[in-house]
């Protein structure tokens, strides 16, 4: 039996937050390497750190964390911290209920592939930055021919084809693409449409926006952007998508077997949902999508404006296709690269830098940044024009 969304009492899913109900499930997840999470903690532990732009892990809303805090000892009456309960108990099978899901985003790159192909199978991508790029080489690695139907590396991987400028084979499997480039703060400005099943990595775009569910096979998104914490991954697949994966896929990465397992073939990662069910009544409460786009467009644009009407901050993407998630940003003098990310973490401004992969500065702008944080940047960077422009 394959298990559809569920929703419990009162609590919104990400589809019914999207407008539309399929079948969600999500496998495996990822660990972060200890060493370096002591290492983070460590050198942020004295500071008083006021606005968080990383690109995820990413904030979360002020008023989840000190729910998170009052709840943490004894969830909802059963006395005990909620990560610490049975994953099969009762109490935590109804969470799963609302949110089903576990898992991590870069496990999808193969089980895209591994649920939707056979070894020799062709398929299409349309390529608009790095992670376009790694999943299509990971589709590469399970013996598929990837055709790049639209590839940007000519613009340095800043800006989207132009709609319609792409021709998929329908011989392709799927179309595969990455709405929100996190790296490179790319976002189409349209929703592609394709004649085969259209794949979506929606990890950094995911609640920011409505989105039409219903123009796409498969659609994933990591939660520690816009959807919590980090460590798991939810997965929304049309129905008739399911019971194609290819001989010898894995079972955790099997879609089918996932939602016949109500996403529990395995240890889901139980803090992760928790969160996740917090973040969706909290988008939910907000006024959902539509307020998100709201904010998002408002927060954006803050950035943006100071940005153009700058001679001494450059943003490199083409402005129709310039992301509202992720903004990267170059200093006329790279030289003050360290020197502005030095001041802005005095000023409370967290993680600021850019990708180790292109440096310069990236601000990571999700639902859980209040318009005051990006306001708090604009003025941070005028200022910070002003003494060293
Ligand atoms: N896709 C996109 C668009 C991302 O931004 C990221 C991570 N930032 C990933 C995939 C990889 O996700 P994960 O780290 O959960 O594997």
């Amino acid at each position: 039996m394959v298990r559809p969304w569920r929703m419990g009492q009162g609590h919104p899913s990400i589809s019914s937050l999207l407008f539309f109900s399929l079948v969600m499930v999500g496998p495996v997840g990822r660990v972060a390497g200890r060493a370096r999470l002591l290492a983070g903690v460590r050198s942020w532990q004295n500071r008083h750190v006021t606005y968080n732009f990383s690109s995820g892990p990413a904030a979360l809303p002020a008023e989840l964390v000190n729910r998170i805090q009052e709840e943490l000892p004894d969830w909802h009456g059963t006395g005990m911290p909620v990560m610490t309960l049975s994953h099969r108990g009762p109490d935590f099978v109804a969470l799963m209920e609302q949110d089903i899901m576990q898992g991590g985003g870069m496990g999808q790159f193969a089980a895209v592939p591994l649920n939707l192909t056979l070894p020799g199978d062709e398929v299409a991508t349309v390529v608009t930055g790095r992670w376009g790029l790694t999943a299509a080489e990971e589709a590469e690695r399970l013996g598929l021919t990837v055709r790049r139907v639209a590839d940007q590396a000519a613009d340095r991987y800043t800006s989207v084809p132009a709609e319609g400028s792409w021709t998929v084979p329908t011989s392709a499997r799927y179309l595969y693409y990455v709405p929100n480039e996190t790296i490179g703060g790319v976002e189409f400005p349209y929703q592609p449409v394709s004649p085969v099943p259209l794949v979506a990595d929606a990890s950094s775009q995911i609640l920011s926006q409505p989105m039409d569910l219903a123009a796409h096979g498969v659609v994933f998104a990591g939660t520690q952007k816009n959807l919590g914490v980090a460590g798991a991954v939810v997965v929304i697949v049309e129905r008739e998508l399911l019971g194609r994966a290819r001989p010898g896929c894995p079972s955790i990465l099997d879609y089918t077997r996932g939602a016949k397992a109500g996403s529990m073939l395995n240890t889901p990662t139980t803090f992760a949902v928790y969160v996740l069910d917090l973040m969706l009544d909290w988008v939910a409460g907000q006024g959902g999508v539509e307020a998100m786009r709201t904010r998002s467009l408002e927060r954006a644009g803050l950035v943006y404006s100071l940005i153009d009407a700058s001679g001494f901050y450059a943003n490199p993407v083409d402005p129709s296709a310039r992301s509202t998630k992720n903004i990267p940003f170059t200093l006329a003098d790279p030289a003050l690269d360290p020197v502005f990310l030095a001041e802005s973490e005095q000023a409370g401004l967290a993680f600021l830098g850019g990708h180790r992969s292109v440096g310069g500065m990236r601000a990571s702008l999700y639902n859980a940044m209040p318009l005051a944080g990006a306001q708090a940047l604009v003025d941070f960077m005028r200022d910070f024009e002003r003494r060293h422009g």
